[in-house]
């Protein structure tokens, strides 16, 4: 297989799935060729992005009008944060619990309806050539494209091979067989999360607790059974910010000679 498009999306989580929707969507006439690449196929899929509190606002949705909620779990109406001294804050908020796997799929469903590519492959490496990406993908094969737009997470390779810095943090999650307010989130702020918080997140019968990833875990401090428990990086802050990075000064090429 040789593609060639003018948009490559790697990874289709939150930011490369509407990046990809988008990129089909503002394209009125039709004549943007869009390449969405995922490495993992149906159920590694859905199981990766369970991981999630899955709290979204309604704000968000006012930023992205077109992508409308939907898979929701919960509406949430609260949110109460409990901080050192007992102080507790009471403020109202408008926002979602959504089944994130699903409500992902949604979008990519719908961009491929207005006639996007969706191929389930890895990105494995990049070069440009002559105002061109050649990206090649773990089977060998190779695709071409004019932008290539890096949405492949926290730890995102891309971002490795350009050399540009991110900060990530792991995080810990308990799926418990506990019931909570439907209508509520709460977060815990106490010098034990080091800076960061606690949370615990409705998700109809069951309850999302999550945490900052530190030595000693607190999960044997959480109420109710452990059904499942979730790890992973979270990026924060933003990119290191970095000047005109001139890819053919790019080392570590191992496919120049195939290309
Ligand atoms: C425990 C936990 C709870 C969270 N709760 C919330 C919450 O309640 N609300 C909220 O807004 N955020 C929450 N977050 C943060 C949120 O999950 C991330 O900010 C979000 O997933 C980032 O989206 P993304 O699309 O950049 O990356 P990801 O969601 O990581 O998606 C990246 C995609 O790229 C694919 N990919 C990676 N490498 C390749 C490759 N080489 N080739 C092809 N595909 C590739 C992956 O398989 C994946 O599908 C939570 C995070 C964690 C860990």
């Amino acid at each position: 297989m040789r593609t060639k498009c003018d948009v490559l999306v790697v990874g289709a989580g939150p930011a490369g799935s509407s990046a990809a929707f988008f990129s089909k969507f503002l394209d009125e006439d039709d004549k943007r060729e869009v390449c969405l690449i995922e490495r993992l196929d149906n159920q590694k899929y859905l199981n990766y992005h369970e991981m999630c509190g899955e709290g979204v606002s309604d704000d968000l949705f006012s930023d992205i009008s077109h992508i409308k909620p939907s898979c929701i779990i919960e509406k949430i109406r609260k949110v109460r944060e409990y901080w050192p001294g007992d102080i507790e804050i009471k403020t109202t908020m408008n926002g979602y619990i959504i089944d994130r796997p699903l409500f992902l799929k949604g979008i990519v469903d719908q961009y491929v309806k207005l006639g996007g590519k969706y191929i389930q492959n890895s990105f494995v490496d990049f070069i440009e050539k002559e105002g061109e990406i050649k990206v090649k993908l773990s089977d060998g094969e190779f695709v071409k494209t004019k932008y290539l737009i890096a949405a492949d997470g926290a730890n995102s390779l891309i971002r490795k091979k350009l050399g540009i810095k991110g900060r990530v943090k792991p995080f810990i999650q308990n799926v418990v067989d506990k019931e909570t307010k439907h209508d509520t989130l709460i977060f815990e702020y106490d010098e034990k999360w080091k800076g960061d918080y606690k949370w615990e997140f409705p998700h109809g019968e069951t309850t999302k607790v999550g945490f900052p990833f530190l030595k000693h875990s607190d999960s044997e401090k959480i109420e109710g059974t452990i059904l499942a428990t979730h790890t992973r990086m979270v990026g924060f802050g933003g990119l290191e910010i970095y000047k005109a990075y001139d890819l053919s000064n790019r080392v570590g090429w191992k496919y120049g000679n195939q290309m």
